[in-house]
């Protein structure tokens, strides 16, 4: 099977957004954008043995690729749309590309975001995607735009993921929701659109909320205070917490993929209101001020970057 019967049969798709004019088959893709819109395009590339185990489902790989980029684009506040896809792969599988492509596509419905072009190559197995989305011109969030006093907040639960790995990594099992949470992350989509009008700033929490956060603030040009009182945390991080006193999975772990956002405090309201309406875990864990450093409270222990395998 050459590149091309590759992509035919395994990644050529109906496309279901009119706005696309051509996608898979020719040299390039074509769009359209709505007039007032901008691009927004992020790219993302997970690397077995890095990213991901060897014995990985070829099905949550790709919704995993798929979601952590998604999760980009949500932290700009945009609308995704379409996508291309780099696949390197060590042989021609067949198995494993059906179990990819059909959870790809199935994905990709489920996002609506439509496949619309890529490349495929032999090598150790990666998966590179490249995601477009669209956004209002002047409206997107940007890490830049933190002030002083303006709420920090977090989607979801942070450091299953992290807990997770490192189950796997120790040879212990998790369980099933454990490990949902490392290779089903869920985009904040719908949340990260919206927080557009509300959000001063927004980054995704892939690599650790203390490091994601301090992106915001080195953009931002200005320091936090956040309490570890507060942090959400499902019961397992929970109680490898209280066990441990080892807080590096909520503060340090990565891929949890929520949404880290400040905004103003007369924002209150409309961000509890949007949370509930989306049936969103939403939780205010600190506050923007002018010292140029993180600083950490309500905890006493250790953490430590943790870092992929
Ligand atoms: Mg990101």
């Amino acid at each position: 099977m050459n590149e091309f019967d590759l992509i035919q049969s395994y990644f050529n798709w109906e496309i279901t957004d009119p706005s696309i004019e051509l996608g898979v088959g020719d040299d390039a893709a074509l769009f359209n954008l709505n007039p007032g819109h901008q691009l927004v395009t992020s790219t993302d590339t997970l690397v077995e043995g890095i990213h991901f185990f060897k014995d990985t489902s070829p099905s949550d790989i790709a919704y995993k690729s798929l979601a952590v980029n998604l999760s980009d684009i949500a932290a700009m506040g945009a609308i995704a749309k379409c996508y291309t896809l780099s696949l390197t792969l060590p042989k021609l599988d067949k198995k494993w590309l059906e179990q990819f492509s059909s959870s790809l596509k199935e994905s990709s419905k489920l996002f609506h975001v439509n496949l619309i072009g890529g490349d495929t190559t032999k090598g150790p197995l990666n998966i590179t995607i490249t995601m477009m989305g669209s956004i209002e011109i002047d409206s997107s969030i940007k890490r830049s735009g933190a002030r002083e006093g303006d709420d920090i907040y977090v989607t979801g639960d942070l450091g299953s993921a992290a807990l997770c790995l490192k189950k796997i990594k120790e040879g212990d099992k998790p369980s099933q929701i454990e490990l949902n949470s490392l290779n089903k992350p869920i985009p904040r989509l719908e949340l990260g659109s919206a927080l557009r009008n509300l959000a001063s700033s927004c980054i995704d929490v892939s690599d650790g909320l203390e490091q994601d956060l301090s992106h915001i603030l080195r953009a931002s040009n200005v320091g936090a205070i956040i309490d570890t009182n507060k942090l959400p945390l499902g019961a397992s991080v929970n109680n490898y917490v209280k066990d441990t006193n080892d807080w590096s999975m909520p503060l340090c772990g990565g891929d949890d993929y929520e949404l880290c956002f400040t905004a103003g405090q007369s924002m209150r309201d409309k961000i509890s209101a949007l949370a509930e309406s989306l049936e969103t875990r939403v939780t205010r864990i600190g506050t923007i001020n002018s010292q140029k450093e993180l600083e950490v409270i309500g905890f006493s222990g250790v953490r430590s970057s943790y870092q992929h395998f």
